[in-house]
C-alpha cells in the first residue's frame, strides 16, 4: 500500500479514467489531464496532513475538469464587445470586413503571391500594394508596412537614429500600455534620448537650444500622447514651426502619430487627431501608425514619408525580423482597397464611429424590446463611447445601450457568468451597474447578445 493510499487519496489513473473528466482528456489530451490529476492530487495531500478528511475520486475529477475548462477557456475566442470601446486592445482592437475576412479565408486555405510578381514570375516586393496605397492614401512618397506600430517605431529609430541624439519633449516621454514606452523603445533602438522642455511646457526655443547642445543630433521625434488629456497649463510648438526648426538645422522630423487615421473624423465630433497626411503634409519625414487603430485593419504597422528614409528601414536588418505575416498583409490590402474604393461602411470600426446617434438608439430601444419579452427587465441609457487605440482620450461618441436590473454583486456575478459564457460577452459594469453599449456590437450579434443575457440573468 502507498502512502497516498493509506491516506485515503485517490490513484493517478482512477482520476483520470472518471467520466468526470472524460471531456477533459479528449480535448486536451491524456497527458495534460494526467498532469492536472497529479496537481490536484499533490494539493489534496497537503490538505489531508494538515486534518482534511480525504477527498473522493469524483471530487478530484471535477476539480480537474474544472481546471480544465480555466485552460480551454484561455484560448483566444471570438468574444461580444458591449463594452462602448471600440478599439479595446484586449480585445483585438479592429474587427475586419467582409472584404478582409474573404482575403483571410482564401489565402490561408492555399499559396499566396506574397513575394512574387505573377507578371514576369520573377521575385516582387512583400507588401507592394499596400504600400502604393498607403502612399496614396497619405500623400507620402513611399511607405512600409510591418507588424505593428511599436515595431515601425523601432525600426525607424534603428535605422536612422542608431549612435546619434534624437530630441524629444518630456510631455511626450509617454507609456501606451502593454509595457510601451518611449524612453525604453529609444535606448532600444539604439538612438540616444535628449529630453527637453517640462512635463506640461515644451517651446519651441527648448528644442532649438537643444540642437545647439547636440551637434550629433539627428532628429528630433514627436510622439502623439496616446490614451491621455494634457489640459489647462500647457504647451507644445506647433507641428510646422518644429518642421521648419528640424529642416533649418538639417535634422529630421520623425513622429510616432499611434493611431492611423486616413480619413479626417472631424464631422464626427473627433476633433485633435490629425490624420497621416497633415502630419506627412505639415513636414514630418517619416509618419509611425497602426493600422488597427482608427484605420480599422488587422495588426500591423506603417513607417510612411521621405524615400530615402524609408528605403533605410527596409534595407535594415531589423525588418525582416520586424516583417508583417502573410495574413494580416492580406487583410490590410483588403482594408485599404476599401478605403480606395470610399467604402468607408466596408470598415467596420468605421462604420461603427459613424452610424448616427439615433440609429444607434434605436438599436439599444429594440434589444431592451427583446429582453422585456423574454421576461428581463432592461432600460435603455444613455451612453458614451470611447475609440480607443489610444485615440481620442476622452469618451467623446455619444451612444445608446442597455442597462439590465441587477445590481452590486449580483451584476458582479452576471458579468462573470457573461464572460465565461459561450460566445463570451464583456459589459461594461459602471458604478455596480451592468451596461451593454450597442455601438460596440458588430452586425449580427444582437440576438446572440439577448440570449447570453437571458440566459446569465435566469441563472443567477
Ligand atoms: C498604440 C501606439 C503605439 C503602439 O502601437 P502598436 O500597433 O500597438 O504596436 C506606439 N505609439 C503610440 C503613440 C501609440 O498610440
Amino acid at each position: 500500500m502507498t502512502s497516498d493510499q493509506r491516506r485515503g487519496l485517490p490513484r493517478v489513473d482512477l482520476v483520470v479514467g472518471h467520466p468526470s473528466a472524460a471531456d477533459a482528456c479528449k480535448q486536451l489530451g491524456q497527458r495534460a489531464v494526467t498532469r492536472l490529476a497529479r496537481e490536484a492530487i499533490d494539493a489534496a495531500r497537503q490538505t489531508v496532513r494538515d486534518g482534511a478528511s480525504p477527498p473522493s475520486v469524483e471530487d478530484i475529477a471535477t476539480r480537474v475538469a474544472a481546471r480544465a475548462a480555466r485552460i480551454l477557456g484561455s484560448r483566444a475566442q471570438r468574444v461580444i464587445n458591449a463594452t462602448g470601446v471600440l478599439l479595446h486592445t484586449n480585445l483585438g482592437r479592429a474587427p475586419l470586413g467582409p472584404r478582409a475576412i474573404d482575403a483571410l479565408t482564401n489565402s490561408a486555405a492555399g499559396y499566396t503571391s506574397i513575394e512574387i510578381d505573377l507578371a514576369t514570375g520573377k521575385r516582387g516586393r512583400r507588401g507592394a500594394f499596400a504600400e502604393d496605397a498607403l502612399r496614396e492614401l497619405t500623400g507620402a512618397d513611399a511607405a512600409l508596412v510591418v507588424n505593428n506600430n511599436a515595431a515601425a517605431v523601432l525600426l525607424m529609430l534603428g535605422a536612422l537614429a542608431v549612435g546619434r541624439s534624437v530630441i524629444v519633449s518630456r510631455g511626450e516621454l509617454v507609456e501606451i500600455g502593454g509595457g510601451f514606452r518611449i524612453p525604453d523603445v529609444m535606448a532600444r533602438s539604439g538612438a540616444r534620448l535628449v529630453e527637453v522642455g517640462t512635463t506640461n511646457k515644451t517651446r519651441i526655443s527648448d528644442y532649438a537650444r537643444a540642437l545647439e547642445e547636440h551637434p550629433d543630433c539627428v532628429a528630433i521625434l514627436r510622439v502623439h500622447q496616446g490614451n491621455f488629456r494634457q489640459v489647462g497649463f500647457v504647451e507644445r510648438p506647433q507641428h510646422e514651426e518644429l518642421a521648419k526648426l528640424a529642416h533649418d538645422k538639417h535634422v529630421l522630423l520623425l513622429e510616432d502619430l499611434g493611431g492611423g487615421a486616413l480619413v479626417d473624423l472631424q464631422s464626427l465630433g473627433l476633433s485633435g487627431e490629425p490624420t497621416v497626411k497633415e502630419s506627412v503634409s505639415k513636414g514630418s519625414d517619416i509618419v509611425c501608425f497602426s493600422t488597427d487603430k482608427v484605420l480599422g485593419g488587422p495588426q500591423g504597422g506603417a513607417i510612411v514619408g521621405k524615400s530615402d528614409l524609408v528605403e533605410r528601414c527596409r534595407r535594415d536588418p531589423l525588418a525582416r525580423a520586424l516583417r508583417l505575416g502573410r495574413l494580416p498583409l492580406v487583410a490590410l490590402e483588403a482594408t485599404l482597397a476599401s478605403y480606395l474604393e470610399g467604402d468607408l461602411d466596408a470598415i467596420p470600426a468605421l462604420a461603427a464611429l459613424r452610424a448616427p446617434t439615433n440609429v444607434v438608439r434605436a438599436r439599444a430601444e429594440h434589444l431592451r424590446d427583446d429582453l422585456e419579452r423574454r421576461g428581463v427587465s432592461a432600460s435603455v441609457v444613455e451612453l458614451r463611447s470611447a475609440v480607443g487605440g489610444g485615440a481620442y482620450a476622452e469618451e467623446p461618441l455619444e451612444s445608446w445601450g442597455v442597462a439590465i436590473g441587477a445590481e452590486g454583486s449580483t451584476a458582479t456575478s452576471i458579468a462573470q457568468r457573461l464572460r465565461t459564457g459561450t460566445p463570451p460577452v464583456l459589459p461594461r459594469v459602471q458604478e455596480g451597474r451592468l451596461l451593454f453599449d450597442v455601438r460596440t456590437l458588430l452586425a449580427g450579434e444582437d440576438e446572440l447578445l439577448a440570449n447570453a443575457i437571458e440566459r446569465a440573468v435566469k441563472n443567477s
